[in-house]
């Protein structure tokens, strides 16, 4: 299974991607679901959703449940949530922010960027940990 974060999400106007094929599936048939996310930002796909979630799209009842599981077996780590924030926070504000701009924008306390700093050096060193080998962990 591709991770979903690496393909493009809206391909034709109006349309969506199944993130477990690929299919493109007109908006108004997606089978969708929000699950926790801990890698997910809500900036990542917008829709009202929360740091923590991430909406999910199927072409079917099938392939929905099937991301549905393997979303519930990927442990939520609040250390991954506050790298997940801090990243985008450095997206956003550029490579040059300063850690109070990163506090002010996040929300974060020192402590937590503290946590999500040492998350992201730990973790970019590693191969990407994606859906397959997430749910044997
Ligand atoms: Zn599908």
């Amino acid at each position: 299974m591709t991770h979903p974060d690496h393909r493009p999400h809206r391909d034709v106007e109006g349309t969506e991607l199944c993130d477990l094929c690929g299919t493109l599936v007109d908006e108004s048939e997606a089978y969708l679901s929000v699950v926790a996310d801990s890698s997910a930002t809500a900036t990542d796909r917008g829709g009202g959703l929360m740091d923590g979630e991430r909406l999910l799209t199927a072409c079917c009842w099938d392939h929905l449940e099937t991301l549905v599981y393997a979303y519930e077996q990927r442990i939520f780590d609040i250390e991954e949530l506050w790298a997940a924030i801090f990243v985008e926070a450095h997206r956003r504000l550029g490579l040059t922010a300063t850690t109070d701009q990163i506090l002010r924008a996040t929300g974060l306390t020192p402590h937590q960027l503290d946590r999500a700093r040492d998350w992201h050096t730990h973790h970019r060193l590693l191969p990407h940990r994606n859906l397959d080998d997430g749910a044997a962990s």
